[in-house]
């Protein structure tokens, strides 16, 4: 299959503002992997000085994490476009939410001053324990489908409720939503939500190429599998990470 006539439209939320410990490595991965494979790739960023992004021709949208301060003016900016974003997760567009805009896309969460309304994208939130204490470490995490363990870090106040949804993975070591669950993160339809900050991606690009395969077989029906890549040296770091963490 040539693979000259795909194309993935990528939306950054916000990249100025949430970007904590470099998240925006995801998109130069989700990028590279698609070029690598001769797919077409556009990066869009909605950016606090540029005009509200279309997303009917999205394919993905990616958002960070980062301050709290950073993290409620994004949430409030992403006010109006609650419904658009909630009927393109619903329709089973791919969207990666990463901490801070992992915790807005629910109900609410809470920081240690105050209760936050959330884009109530999902039925899930986030709360702060009695004694304020962060989840802050290198974690690890299996996934279903995923034959390499998914390595990241974690700094976190807030715990993450997510009721019966599917958890991302089952945490191996670390903290994952709230610490008590043994879960870490979300996947909902083509939606990932994951307290795993900074370049999750070029750490474990199995878990990269699962989000493309969604993604592309989401836009195009016939789209059957990814060509492999050569990714012998992404799975001895990320091996030798999961053996010495
Ligand atoms: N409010 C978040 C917290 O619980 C911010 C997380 C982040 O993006 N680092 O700590």
């Amino acid at each position: 299959m040539g693979m000259s006539e795909f194309k993935i439209n990528i939306l950054h939320l916000y990249p100025d503002l949430l970007n904590l410990y470099g998240d925006k490595g995801n998109i130069e991965c989700l990028k590279k992997r698609l070029i690598w494979r001769g797919i077409d790739v556009n990066i869009f960023c909605q950016t606090i000085e540029n005009e509200k992004i279309d997303i009917s021709d999205v394919d993905i949208i990616f958002v960070g994490g980062g301050t709290e301060k950073e993290q409620e003016m994004v949430c409030e900016k992403l006010r109006p476009s609650k419904f658009e974003i909630k009927e393109f997760v619903e329709n089973g567009g791919t969207m990666i939410a990463v901490c801070g805009g992992y915790q807005f896309l629910g109900k609410y969460y809470q920081t240690e001053e105050k209760q936050i309304e959330g884009l109530g994208i999902l039925d899930i939130y986030s709360e702060i324990s009695a004694d304020g204490k962060r989840m802050t470490g290198n974690a690890m995490v299996e996934c279903d489908g995923i034959s390499t363990k998914i390595v990241g870090f974690e700094n976190h106040g807030g715990r993450m409720k997510i009721g019966n949804y599917k958890p991302l993975g089952k945490v191996i070591k670390g903290f994952g939503n709230d610490g008590e669950s043994g879960y870490e993160g979300i996947w909902y339809k083509n939606l990932i939500g994951t307290y795993l900050h900074g370049p999750l991606f070029p750490k474990n690009p199995e878990l990269c190429d699962a989000i493309l395969l969604g993604a592309l077989r989401h836009k195009y029906p016939h789209f059957t599998e990814l060509p492999k890549l050569d990714d012998e040296l992404e799975t001895i770091a990320n091996t030798y990470v999961s053996e010495n963490y």
